[in-house]
């Protein structure tokens, strides 16, 4: 007999679903469109009809499944509440419970999507083999999580490890998509960069590429970096220095093995990853200056891989 679980990632406009062996190999995945409301009821009766279909193509029994993993889009607490996701127009609910009810699966474990995703790099991708990892992912908004000796912190509140909404600028005017002012997101987000490039662009008059286009975004922004405009790399060693305040102001509370960088902006590479240790190594003591920092491996499946591991970990 061959063990499988599900990992289940919502997403505000797919969810991926992943039918994944005991050792953490995907057999297949697929998406399906996220179907919005005010609860979760009608997204999970898609998924169950999804998970319905698969068993019956790939011959498996509902006794061959151990589990199912998920990602939440919001913060889970420690009483494995999902209390807000606002992407998708949910209150607080039990998901998990809600899902086993709906999926006739059990168990279902939830984390944060953030936190999973972590949980997956961890595992199986650029933190395999490492103690400990903290991971900060660089998209629409900013993530992270924190993995210690293989298990993923949620925290009591669900926040541990949501570096993006640590406060780095106390005087900013502008207000974060959180409510507050000067969190990290609002400068290292693909958005908080862009806004930083339009602030840059109208307080200096330094020549740049930049000018020449309509609007900049944040791919932009990196590639005329990289190509050595001066602007360009004045605005990303800003965005940087951020990030490594950050990252260093983490690092001070919980001291991981490496840093990896996912998300859809750390496309930029090594170019990236090189400005954001330097901005970090001003910031710590020196013996904690050589970190590793690792760009993130799995990409769109680091969702259902992290949530995979959550059911095997318990399994094991
Ligand atoms: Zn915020």
């Amino acid at each position: 007999m061959m063990n499988y679980c599900f990992g289940i990632d919502i997403g505000g406009t797919t969810v991926k679903i992943g039918l994944i062996s005991a050792d953490g190999e995907i057999i297949t995945r697929w998406e399906i469109p996220t179907r919005k409301g005010s609860d979760p009821a009608g997204l999970l009766q898609d998924v169950k009809n999804a998970l319905e279909t698969c068993m019956a193509e790939k011959q498996i029994m509902r006794e061959d499944i151990l589990g199912i993993g998920m990602t939440a889009p919001g913060p889970v607490t420690a009483d494995g509440v999902l209390q807000n996701a606002v992407n998708i127009g949910w209150g607080a609910v039990k998901l998990a419970e809600e899902a086993e009810r709906i999926l006739g699966i059990s168990p279902v474990s939830i984390g944060n999507d953030a936190r999973v995703a972590a949980l997956g790099e961890a595992a199986f991708g650029a933190g395999k083999g490492a103690n400990s990892m903290l991971m900060v992912t660089l998209g629409t908004g900013v993530g992270g999580g924190v993995v210690l000796n293989g298990k993923i912190l949620m925290g009591e509140s669900g926040v541990a490890g949501e570096i993006g909404h640590m406060t780095i600028d106390p005087y900013e005017t502008e207000t974060c998509g959180c409510g507050k002012k000067g969190c990290l997101e609002q400068y290292a987000s693909a958005t908080g960069m862009v806004r930083a490039a339009e602030r840059f662009l109208q307080e200096k008059d330094t020549e740049s590429v930049l000018r020449n286009l309509k609007q900049v975004t944040a791919k932009d922004l990196w590639d005329t970096a990289k190509a050595g405009d001066r602007l360009a790399n004045e605005i990303t060693d800003f965005v940087c220095d951020r990030l490594g305040s950050a990252i260093a102001n983490a690092i001070y509370l919980v001291d991981t093995e490496m840093i990896v960088i996912g998300g859809g902006v750390s496309g930029a590479g090594q170019f990236l990853l090189d400005k954001i240790k330097k901005a970090y190594q001003g910031k710590v003591f020196a013996h904690s200056r050589n970190k590793k920092f690792a760009l993130a491996e799995l990409g769109n499946d680091a969702g259902i891989m992290g949530a995979a591991v959550l059911v095997l970990s318990k399994v094991e």
